[in-house]
């Protein structure tokens, strides 16, 4: 004979770890109860019935499960000495839903079941307090009138409001016990109107009706709606289970109490007892804000036992759980009972204390210490946070770009925002429709960016995540009016000079200043972060272009540069007519000249970041952007010129009336003013200039291309123009052969941008060795390097082979290839159809932010393998913006990548999502 299906598990016989069978709740009710703790003797209804009880077509309980309940409330009485239905010692209960995962939208509590004329009275009479017991009365029939029977709120409320008007109560306290006594009467009259039945008074029946209605809320709108939206498959959570409970109350005189408690302090992290409590209270009251808490510190005072008892029950959750809990209790006439424990939430900050110090106290190993830290969160310790105590509303939202809060003067150009910014000392926030390189000193010199175009992989939020800037791009609510210096949001608008405040981290923008915090890199965070390298296989490395990016990488732990971009070193103001003047020169002779004033300010960039990397490799990528990025706006020329033209014809016209002079007998003095205005305006000079601009809208016509970024870019530029790149070389292989001259340790590496065949690299190699041996000759300085390619164009993939030949390291350039696998212009996917996509689920997520794992995921692999089959210790890494990312780190580990490289305030969060990949990894 098959044993009948056990339906019902008392707390004491329950798996604490089978959530799936008796739901998140009854599990750890069952959990905290065979640990010891003072739980309210109860028991749980399995998930299991649920599902058998949904199939049955009458929707009739299953067979057995009624017996099953009856028998555990037999053992209920037993436990409480009270009886269910027992006029003289009601036993009361409370009846919960809980299914294996948290779920807002299945069935409220029903509290105080057992209740009806007879129990009432022995309620009554067992507390000595009326108006106690009618209050549980009243809750209970609204309670399970509404849950239970479907009786709509509005019935009940009507009915309370106007016994209360009649008693001329202003709040609920002021009702006496008969003025609950009506309300209670009226409340049955309510249901039996409703509902055309009575109000069930036998408790057994009404435990029925309340775990049908359970189990029927899992198949509630609310339920299913809420379960679809975050995709909760079956294996994740099947049917809800129902808790039964003991009754305790808090609210039995001054020996009672309710209250919630933290082991340790949520806020800090500190190793001490927090929370609060209520005397002679419900926990209901404590969330209602009626009365105000008393921390729990004072407990001490007031109850001493009971705070001893507190501390031991602190102890033990912690000693159990091995992990700080958020738990709730109620003290009932002198007795603790822990009715409910869980995983306290904390800030970064806390968790990142209490994960060193429960290690440092033997309560958890440092794999659990890292494992419980959310790597992203570590934002919230690297950069500054808007005050969550100042309450204000956003007046547009954009994509949050580059995390962090800052509040400044609105500003609309680059160069206001230097004279403001660094000239001045104002904290200015640069507003732009979008940034260009050429805006470069607006970001130095502003705390925070924000566009109105462009998305998370844009020129803003890149080069403002690598500065740790804090940016809001693509708001697009907001339309700027640069020639106003004005932008408008929605009715409003703001002008340069008023101030604003962002937040990168959620893409929030507001009008006004808001307070900021400071970030807090602290001690603890640097040992659970030594913790984290000592676990993880990947290396961490940063992109970094400058001396202070390279500076702040160090100081998050970056073990080497993995990504500088050249291009942000053209784009100095200094610079920017020299890098013109090497790209608008018409003769190789002109461009060796600009490259001759070129080559030294470069030599000292590489020497700088070779310094403060030293002994740790640099990478350097070769120049890689279009240059006409470099070049003034065609529109621009073209409006400059015509002025140009029209001041020329009024020079010359100047110059005529100046030979027109002596004849008109104009007094000296004038004469000579005039003479010196004519110098000003040179007709020679403006002639000059005109020819000037000319060349140049020649040139920028000649170089106008219909799609740049897959244009005449990258190694295709080097190969067309060898100067610039050997001009480049000279200043890597001379900054080392300096630094080792200075005795350094340094490693320079030199990587080729944009290649799709190994020809591309052979003729950059070609360029790297002859001006290598040249400058060995010259130096007598042995300078190691090694030479690599990025990967970011599909065919450096499917030819990895051919190019391991030539490179000893890839780099994949995840952010090109996500472009090219998908064909998604990245700039115009982020702001036009990728969120459509993304609210519509076509696509899970932004495949810029997340790597695409099926697809560019898939291609990185094959060209792993295929790299390692030619050069088994090619070093190979990926420094897209997808190697911040920590669920792309994850596969970057799985993969078989031996680096990530990120920007600089990402370091951290990417030195423990490493450790993370790589004990997940090694656990499967
Ligand atoms: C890339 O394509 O991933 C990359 C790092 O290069 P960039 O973003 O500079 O094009
Ligand atoms: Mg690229």
């Amino acid at each position: 004979m098959t044993e009948p299906t056990k339906w019902v598990f008392a707390f004491e016989e329950g798996d604490g770890k089978n959530k799936k069978l008796l739901g998140g709740k009854g599990a750890n009710l069952c959990e905290m109860t065979q640990i010891g703790l003072n739980v309210p003797p109860g028991f749980v209804i399995t998930t299991e019935a649920c599902l058998a009880y949904l199939d049955m077509p009458d929707r009739t309980l299953p067979p057995g499960v009624m017996d099953q309940v009856r028998d555990q409330m037999a053992a209920l009485e037993r436990k409480t000495g009270k009886g269910f239905g027992d006029p003289d010692k009601p036993l009361l209960v409370s009846v919960r839903s809980g299914s294996a995962m948290s779920m807002p939208g299945m069935m409220d509590t029903i509290l105080n079941l057992g209740l009806n004329a007879d129990t009432l009275q022995g309620e009554i009479k067992a507390t000595g307090d009326p108006r106690f017991g009618y209050d549980s009365y009243r809750r209970f029939i609204q309670l399970f009138g509404k849950v239970a029977l479907g009786v709509p709120d509005e019935l009940f409320d009507r009915e309370f409001e106007e016994v209360k008007e009649h008693a001329h109560a202003k709040q609920d306290v002021d009702l006496s016990a008969n003025d609950l006594k009506e309300i209670s009467e009226r409340f049955l009259k309510v249901v039996e109107e409703h509902t055309g039945k009575p109000f069930p008074s036998d408790p057994m029946q009404q435990l029925e009706i309340a775990v049908k209605a359970v189990f029927n809320s899992w198949m509630g709108k609310r339920a299913v709606d809420y379960r679809n939206q975050f995709h909760i498959t079956p294996e994740m959570a099947n049917g809800t289970a129902v808790n039964v409970c003991t009754m305790v109350f808090g609210n039995r005189g001054d020996d009672s109490a309710t209250g919630v408690g933290f082991t340790r302090n949520p806020g800090t992290g500190e190793n001490e007892l927090y929370g609060e409590y209520l005397i002679n209270a419900q926990g209901e009251d404590v969330v209602a804000g009626i009365r105000t808490p008393k921390p729990l510190a004072r407990l001490t005072v007031e109850m001493p036992e009971m705070a001893r008892q507190l501390a031991e029950l602190r102890e033990k959750l912690e000693t159990h759980y091995h992990e700080v809990q958020d738990f709730e209790f109620t003290i009932e006439r002198g007795v603790l009972y822990c009715l409910q424990t869980r995983n306290g939430k904390m800030n970064a900050a806390a968790m990142v204390r209490t994960s060193v110090e429960m290690v440092n106290e033997g309560l958890i190993s440092k794999e659990q210490a890292l494992q419980r830290v959310d790597p992203i969160s570590l934002e919230q310790m690297l950069f500054p946070r808007l005050d969550p105590s100042a309450k204000s509303e956003p007046v547009a939202e954009g994509l949050p770009a580059s995390p962090g809060a800052a509040a400044g003067i609105a500003v609309f150009d680059a160069d206001r925002a230097e004279q403001l910014g660094k000239d001045l000392g104002q904290d200015v926030i640069l507003v732009r429709e979008e940034t260009k390189p050429e805006d470069i000193h607006g970001f130095f010199a502003a705390k925070g960016i924000l566009t109105s175009r462009g998305g998370k992989t844009s020129h803003a939020a890149v080069v403002a995540r690598g500065m740790g800037k804090p940016c809001v791009a693509g708001a697009e609510g907001i339309s700027v009016d640069v020639t106003r210096r004005e932008a408008m949001v929605g009715g409003t608008s703001f002008k340069e000079g008023d101030l604003i405040t962002l937040d990168g981290s959620n893409g929030y923008v507001y009008i006004g200043a808001i307070p900021t915090m400071d970030p807090e890199f602290t001690a603890e965070l640097s040992t659970l972060l030594e913790w984290a390298d000592e676990a993880a296989r990947l290396e961490v490395l940063a992109n970094a272009d400058t001396p202070d990016d390279a500076r702040l990488a160090r100081k998050y732990g970056a073990t080497g540069i993995g990504l500088a971009r050249t291009e942000r070193m053209f784009n100095a103001v200094e610079r920017l007519p020299i890098v013109i003047e090497m790209i608008v020169a018409e003769t190789p002779e002109q461009r060796q000249a600009a490259l001759d004033e070129l080559l030294p300010l470069q030599r000292k960039d590489f020497r700088e970041l070779f310094e403060v990397m030293a002994p740790h490799p640099v990478t350097i990528r070769l120049l890689d952007p279009p240059i006409h990025e470099f070049l003034p706006d065609e529109h621009q020329l073209e409006r400059d010129l015509a002025d140009l033209k029209v001041l020329a014809q009024s020079t010359r016209g100047m110059t005529a009336l100046a030979g027109t002079m002596g004849l008109l007998h104009t007094p000296e003095n004038e004469r000579i003013a005039f003479d010196d205005l004519r110098h000003v305006m040179d007709p020679m000079m403006v002639e000059e200039a005109i020819a000037k601009k000319e060349t140049m809208l020649r040139k920028v016509r000649a170089l106008h291309e219909t799609n740049p970024m897959l244009g005449h870019r990258g190694v295709r530029l080097g190969i067309s123009f060898p100067e610039i790149y050997k001009m480049q070389i000279r200043a890597i292989l001379e900054a080392g052969a300096e630094c080792v001259a200075a005795g350094m340790d340094v490693h320079p590496q030199i990587k080729v941008p944009q290649v799709c065949t190994k020809q591309e690299l052979l003729r950059v190699k070609s360029y790297v060795d002859e001006i290598h041996a040249e400058v060995e000759a010259a130096t007598g300085r042995k300078v190691p390097f090694k030479f690599g390619t990025m990967i970011e164009v599909v065919r450096a993939c499917m030819r990895a082979e051919s190019l391991a030949e030539e490179a000893e390291f890839f780099s994949f350039g995840t952010n090109d290839l996500t472009q090219a696998v998908f064909s998604f212009s990245r700039e115009d996917a982020e702001n036009k159809f990728l969120p459509l996509y993304n609210r519509s689920h076509i696509l899970q997520d932004n495949p810029f932010e997340v790597l695409d794992v099926k697809g560019a995921g898939k291609l990185m692999k094959l060209a792993v393998e295929w790299g390692r089959s030619t050069r088994p210790d090619i070093h190979v890494g990926i420094c897209g913006e997808h190697g911040g990312h920590p669920a792309s780190i994850s596969f970057c580990d799985e993969a078989g990548l031996d680096y990530v490289s990120c920007s600089g305030p990402r370091v951290p969060v990417a030195r423990l999502a490493a450790a993370h990949a790589a004990l997940a990894h090694k656990a499967v």
